[in-house]
């Protein structure tokens, strides 16, 4: 069972009745995050009870969102492995870098823990057909969970994306429409189809429960620490969805007692071609400006634009982190330099946290003896046109 009680809104507050379907506040239009009846759990389920539980994310089970274990859609997606970079961190003077490898989550990287989350509520809500537009993981992760649910699923993706994301969602049974534009006019495209249609739009953040799968991230972490967190974060950012949701997790693992311990600082990096946080946090803008002429090999961080833009920005100063943009260049010498040394073939998302933390130790903004984990958020197997 699950303890959801309610859904409230991140900028106005307002509540609403998480048994409807929803997607943005319609009061203010920022994101709602599902809520749980936190004091009631902190009775009922203690942090030992998960020991023996599935090595998936579904161990959260009560502090994820899905009643009925009927519309659990699943592929076994989540509890990645934790693994000590010993060699990088010899490499820069650490001994206590650790990454948590996503790229070994259903359909190659950790959008699958959102879709899986999002696919499932919209079963559990009745929903019959599913649009996104993506410009990569998050169609081909979606597109998977549809087609485990037996809901239709459309997506609208840049014509000119890498082979390999159109290829998987053709694969799945989607119907897959190329759009001659950006990513900004497969949104627009994709919400008018789904207006006139009646699909349910999964844009992350634009319905509750991406964010739930995401946050999953933050009780791994946690849990594989044996209850204690690492020092610094980092997490490239697109559209921030895992940076919100594990700041979530925190959140509620401290009122359910998990935890007592520090929370980390979290780091955001994104491209220099695209880095609409770091100039935000910079100017110390509770909102980021939308990034003109974005650019870069690392498509999940090509997001000129964030709904949750706040959110991350909260996050960030909350926790006395920092925003970073590393070059194109950089990250993926990184990319290359995370498979040398310790046998994970990041994508360049990933490839960007290891650069952007050389950096942050040249800067002294982290220092040697810190414990940091890097987040590789997905497969390098996947874009073939920049490795
Ligand atoms: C989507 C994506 C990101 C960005 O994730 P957000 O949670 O939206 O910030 C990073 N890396 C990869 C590989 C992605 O597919």
């Amino acid at each position: 069972m699950s303890y959801l009680s309610h859904l409230e809104c991140s900028y106005c507050r307002s509540t609403f009745d998480a048994e409807k379907l929803h997607t943005v506040c319609p009061k203010c239009g920022k994101p709602l995050l599902a809520r749980y009846d936190l004091e009631h759990a902190k009775r009922s389920l203690r942090k030992e009870d998960l020991i023996g539980r599935e090595a998936s994310l579904w161990r959260y089970r009560e502090l994820l969102p899905v009643h009925n274990d009927r519309n659990i859609v699943t592929l076994g997606e989540g509890y990645t492995p934790l693994i000590h970079a010993t060699r990088s961190g010899a490499r820069l003077g650490m001994g206590n870098l650790f990454i948590k490898d996503e790229g070994l989550n259903p359909t190659g990287s950790f959008k699958a823990r959102g879709l899986c989350m999002a696919i499932s509520r919209a079963k559990e809500l009745g929903v019959e057909e599913v649009v996104i537009p993506s410009a990569g993981n998050a169609a081909g992760a979606m597109s998977a969970y549809a087609a485990r649910a037996g809901i239709n699923a459309h997506v609208f993706m840049p014509s000119d994306v890498p082979l390999p994301f159109r290829m998987e969602c053709a694969a799945y049974g989607a119907d897959v429409h190329l759009i001659d534009g950006l990513i900004t006019d497969c949104g627009r495209e994709a919400h008018a189809l789904a207006e006139k249609n009646g699909w349910f739009d999964v844009s992350t953040l634009k319905e509750p429960y991406r964010v739930e799968g995401k946050k999953t991230m933050g009780y791994e972490l946690a849990e594989q620490f044996n209850w204690t967190l690492p020092d610094v974060v980092i997490y490239p950012t697109g559209g921030g969805t895992g940076l919100i949701g594990m700041w979530k997790a925190f959140a509620e693992m401290q009122e359910l007692g998990w935890i007592d311990s520090d929370l980390p600082r979290m780091v955001s990096v994104q491209a220099e071609g695209c880095a609409p946080i770091p100039r935000a946090l910079a100017a110390g803008d509770e909102f980021a400006a939308p990034w003109e002429g974005a650019h870069t090999v690392a498509a999940g961080l090509r997001v000129p634009q964030a709904i949750g833009d706040f959110l991350i920005l909260r996050a960030i100063r909350e926790s006395n982190g920092t925003a970073i943009a590393v070059s194109d260049d950089a990250l993926i010498s990184s990319q290359h330099a995370m498979a040398r040394e310790e046998g994970i073939f990041a994508c360049p998302e990933g490839g960007a946290t290891l650069a952007s933390l050389e950096a942050l130790l040249d800067r002294g903004e982290i220092t040697r003896d810190e414990k940091v984990v890097l987040f590789n958020t997905g497969t390098g197997l996947k874009y073939p046109h920049s490795s």
